[in-house]
């Protein structure tokens, strides 16, 4: 029903053929060396601090932390779309199918949204308007994406994405209001997901509705890219979620990714960075009733004054003297990272 491989329309300039036509490797998207910062008249915040971070073809890939870490400015960044007058892409590469979409002209870049890179955001009435029914908001998104669809090709797809987000294609003339919190997000989901990017970023894409129907969206969404093989950047601050859901996390604090590798080094792996560790403890653990949560003391630091070491050396009960004046180099072990000098340390020494 639904086609995998990306029709390339008349039209389209080379650059962006190249880019619907995945190249040899593996990877969907590689974030190298990124540094992003918010400026205004009086100050700088650093906000990204020199992330890589690499999505593999078909894979989940979770981004973790709490609120202000960076996530959504990494998400901003490969989109294009941090706000004009304050957000700057100071330095880095952003390689799509080995093209890197900051090098692309706004042209292209619009063509690349939504027709390779869609978002789903937290909140699904920011997405939808509600004085037009969720069938012509779909079909404005296929029709936009793909002009040269007639208008019987656009409602036929209308109905599929519908049925393929577990809808009755017969509400596509219902208007968002007369759907619930999760079925505005399904509706969200299948417009993001109608001109079958390659990429979807998800922010948050369960905050805002119940348990039990966060339970089913992720689910689904689980259940879509297992039937599309699209690749997926899910943005979460919760754990569960990447249990669930992903295949490769990474672990952001202030900026900076401070630990990353396969959904089994994180869980499972022996060695942590202290923030990931803090994080886990201040999970319920539904075994052992009595134990009080653990949380992490303090605050993440002025992101318009991050300290010359460790950014998380405040509020790091494994803290030395190093680690206030150095900044930690990367251990890596196989696919797993961890930027910590215990663990740079430990490998010196040995
Ligand atoms: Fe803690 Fe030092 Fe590692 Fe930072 S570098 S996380 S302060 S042990």
């Amino acid at each position: 029903m639904f086609k995998k491989k990306k029709q390339v329309t008349q039209n389209m300039s080379p650059v962006l053929e190249e880019l619907f036509d995945p190249a040899s490797t593996d990877t969907v998207i590689d974030v190298r060396d990124l540094w992003v910062e918010y400026q205004s008249d009086i100050e700088t915040v650093r906000a990204v601090n020199g992330i890589d971070l690499t999505i593999r073809r078909g894979r989940t890939f979770g981004l973790v932390g709490e609120t202000g870490a960076g996530k959504t400015t990494t998400a901003l960044s490969i989109l294009r779309l941090l706000p004009a007058a304050t957000g700057r892409i100071i330095k880095g590469e952003i390689v799509f199918n080995g093209k890197d979409l900051l090098e692309l002209d706004e042209n292209l870049m619009q063509a690349a949204r939504g027709n390779l890179i869609s978002m789903v955001f937290q909140d699904p009435m920011s997405a939808l308007n509600p004085v037009y029914t969720v069938g012509e908001q779909i079909g404005e998104a296929i029709r936009l994406h793909n002009p040269d669809l007639t208008e019987e090709d656009v409602d036929k797809k209308v109905e599929e994405m519908l049925s393929l987000v577990g809808i009755m294609p017969s509400r596509k003339v219902e208007f968002p209001h007369q759907f619930s919190g999760g079925m505005k997000q399904r509706v969200v989901i299948a417009m993001a997901l109608s001109c079958e990017p390659e990429l979807l970023i998800a922010d948050e894409p369960t905050t805002a509705l119940d348990v039990t129907i966060q339970a089913q969206v992720l689910a689904m969404i689980k259940d879509l890219r297992d039937r599309l093989g699209t690749s997926m950047l899910m943005i979460t601050h919760d754990l569960g979620i990447v249990a669930q859901t992903c295949d490769d996390v990474a672990v952001m604090y202030a900026g900076e990714i401070v630990e990353s590798g396969t959904v089994e080094d994180i869980f499972e792996g022996e060695k942590h960075h202290p923030y990931t560790r803090g994080l886990f403890d201040s999970i319920p653990d539904l075994s052992s009733r009595s134990e009080r949560l653990k949380p992490i003391p303090g605050l993440m630091p002025d992101p318009t004054n991050l300290p010359e070491g460790c950014f998380f050396a405040e509020r790091c009960p494994y803290a030395e003297e190093i680690c206030t004046k150095k900044h930690p180099g990367v251990y890596i072990e196989g696919e797993h990272r961890i930027l910590c000098h215990r663990f740079t340390k430990e490998e010196a020494d040995e």
